[in-house]
């Protein structure tokens, strides 16, 4: 039996399948808003505040007016966890533009639509996670940050679907965007780091890549490890040749990468580091953040 999803919509709770928005919401119409993904792990809103912070930068960006303070919205996002009664769960946070004309106009639109779903989301099975993940690189390169700077946590992912397009199509679990300059940016919807001779690389994201908060924990883990990390661009050729490759994300967590374009990564199998660092992140994620239950009961999913 599946539960009841509530999703916070405005100030108000509706059945997921009462919780629809009109066609002239202007998010709908032209992808003018905002979005967040947030995880839930056993009880524990993981870096809401990041997330938070990172929303209110992105609706700053494109000069969006959430109708709340960052403190209201982060009481809006625990009584959201709360009524959901899940204690591991994937929170979708959506700010459009709202509802207007048929015009691009933002001022057509009289109030932003501010939406919170919570649910279960799984991107990679545990098999991926143990056995690490094929990926490609695709021809269609990254945003150029002077077009739509990938800082800014659109609702216009357009151009990750059309990667995700591309590797559905190759039968791969993820693919890597390059800039029009040939540098390494991200994945679809996550991150990517290398390994090389002990030293960890991760691309400055202003050649076009959005600033993790996983990617940022990873840097903070990492170094506490004892590791030196380097954001330094890099092409191609550095991923194929590298010692180890992984991708941190929201959904993704932490995966190894063990094959690039047909080139296999180190042995074939996920690095030391990757591991040594996924295990970091996992024990951290359930103690750092904001505990939703104070009662911590079994959740009914
Ligand atoms: N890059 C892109 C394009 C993404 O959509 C995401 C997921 N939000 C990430 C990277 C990873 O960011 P985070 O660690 O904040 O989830």
């Amino acid at each position: 039996m599946t539960a009841d999803r509530w999703v916070f919509m405005n100030g108000e709770y509706k059945r997921k399948e009462e919780a629809t928005v009109s066609v002239f919401d202007h998010g709908f119409l032209y992808g003018d808003g905002i979005f967040e993904g947030i995880r839930v792990y056993d009880g524990n809103i993981f870096r809401l505040k990041e997330h938070i912070e990172r929303l209110y930068d992105s609706a700053k960006s494109i000069l969006l007016n959430i109708p709340y303070t960052i403190e209201e919205m982060e009481t809006a996002v625990v009584e959201a966890v709360r009524k959901n009664g899940l204690r591991d769960a994937y929170i979708r946070l959506v700010v459009s533009r709202g509802v207007g004309d048929l015009s691009l106009n933002p001022d057509s639109c009289e109030k932003a639509n501010v939406i919170i779903i919570v649910d279960q989301v799984r991107l990679f099975s545990k098999e991926l996670f143990e056995k690490g993940i094929s990926v490609i690189t695709v021809p269609t390169r990254r945003n150029i940050p002077d077009a739509l700077d990938p800082k800014i946590k659109s609702l216009n992912y357009l151009n990750n679907i059309l990667v995700r397009i591309e590797a559905n199509r190759a039968g791969v679990a993820e693919a890597i965007m390059l800039n029009s300059h040939g540098y390494v940016t991200e994945g679809s919807g996550d991150n990517i780091f290398i390994v090389k001779r002990g030293v960890i690389y991760t691309p400055p994201t202003y050649l076009g890549a959005l600033e993790g908060i996983t990617r940022g924990v990873i840097m903070e883990l990492a170094e506490k490890q004892g590791y030196t990390v380097k954001e330094q661009p890099f092409t191609r050729h550095d991923v194929y040749v590298a010692d180890e490759v992984f991708l941190t994300g929201t959904a993704a967590e932490v995966i190894s990468v063990v094959d690039v374009d047909g080139r296999k990564i180190g042995n074939g199998l996920p690095g030391p580091i990757a591991k040594e660092l996924m295990a970091e992140f996992h024990k951290l994620v359930k103690v750092d953040g904001v505990q939703v239950y104070s009662d911590a009961p079994a959740a009914t999913v």
